[in-house]
């Protein structure tokens, strides 16, 4: 589908690279760079919008502006900036906010020293879960893994070294935020109204999204994706839900997800059906005895998930991520491993699922 086709009345494109594949090699199915969506709103969009290829929000407001994320790494953070130098030029970014603790939504921070940056408390107590050096060294180490037949460790390897490959993170170095609020925090861009209201604990513990009302815009970080599949790492899925609700709500006409095409609230009902369609078919796999691992696999190689919207979407394996954290909120005993060890367990297991996909995008990651 063309950009063209894809892009909510108002937004139009103003600068990036020339048409380009995705970081994954896949076909860009919008373009990338910056787009105006509103008077005072902008967006950096990145397709496919699959790992670490993530929407970055840009406010401007008399001569200064906010920026809603930061990039993977150093070297994506300053792409993003020098295609908004004309913005950037006339309106110095005076404050950043992050909308959760994932490392392509905050990792690219260290650029802006000195100025203030917003987060949720839950998402700075969580800012140092996952560390850039381990995830380098396991980059470099994917590579050797790769081609080890051994207890699944090739198909691990493979999938973290393509996820990683395009980013470099040896320079990063975590800059937390230095400015925390719970519940709602509205700031002042120079007259502009930014509302930032937590949503979390869902997508991860200390989720917000930034509404721009003047605007009609919000920023709706990862609890939205759009044409990807969402991943749900902390829970519990009604809180998760109750945030794309409140998101529907808003009276905005464009939603930037997190990652993936500019959104209309309209579209953030498919996602809301992915969750409850992914509450039904697992607690039932659930109730036969069913592990996590299974029931994803026996969810997502289903007739009734191919028939649905989200079939399509890029990264289905991600259903085990999702179905071990509903097991988890449901009570089920499960064996787990602590912090960052816990998330490569689950990738493990996402990898194995993903090359029973060979069909699914990035299809790099799903195949040899
Ligand atoms: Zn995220």
């Amino acid at each position: 589908m063309s950009s063209a086709e894809r892009l909510p009345a108002g937004a139009q494109w103003l600068a990036g690279p020339p048409p380009r594949a995705s970081r994954f090699g896949e076909p860009a199915r919008f373009r990338e760079g910056l787009y105006r969506i509103s008077p005072r709103c902008l967006a950096w969009m990145v397709p496919n919008g699959s790992w670490g290829e993530t929407n970055i929000g840009l406010v401007e407001a008399e001569g200064a502006s906010a920026l809603v994320d930061t990039c993977w790494d150093l070297n994506y953070t300053q792409e993003m900036l020098a295609a908004c130098a004309p913005v950037l030029e006339r309106a110095p970014v005076e404050l950043v906010v992050n909308t959760h603790a994932d490392g392509d939504h905050c990792w690219g921070n260290q650029l802006f020293p000195g100025r203030p940056i917003h987060a949720t408390h839950a998402c700075i107590h969580q800012m140092h879960h996952m560390n850039p050096r381990a995830l380098q060294a396991l980059k470099l180490g994917g590579r050797v893994l790769r081609h080890l037949p051994l207890a699944g460790l090739d198909r691990f390897g493979h999938y973290m070294s393509g996820m990683f490959a395009p980013y470099d993170f040896a320079p990063v170095r975590i800059t937390s935020p230095d400015q925390g609020f719970s519940g709602e925090r509205v700031l002042d861009l120079r007259g502009l109204q930014l509302r930032l209201i937590e949503v979390g604990p869902g997508h991860t513990d200390g989720d917000a999204i930034v509404h721009v009302p003047d605007e009609r815009v919000a920023y709706a970080g990862d609890i939205l994706f759009t044409g990807v599949t969402p991943v749900m790492w902390a829970g519990p899925v009604e809180s998760l839900v109750a945030g794309l609700k409140r998101l529907q709500a808003l009276d905005v006409d464009i939603i930037v997800p997190g990652h993936g095409p500019l959104a209309a609230p309209a579209d953030v009902q498919d996602v809301i059906d992915y969750w409850d369609h992914a509450q039904e078919a697992l607690h039932r796999c659930l109730l036969q005895g069913m592990a996590p691992d299974a029931a994803a696999r026996s969810v997502v190689l289903g007739a009734e998930f191919r028939r649905r919207p989200w079939a399509a979407w890029d990264s289905p394996e991600r259903m085990v991520t999702n179905a071990y954290t509903l097991y988890r909120h449901w009570g089920a005993r499960l064996p787990s491993l602590p912090g960052q060890l816990g998330v490569m367990d689950l990738m493990r297991r996402q990898a194995a699922l993903a090359f029973a996909l060979p069909q699914a995008t990035p299809r790099g990651m799903h195949a040899f």
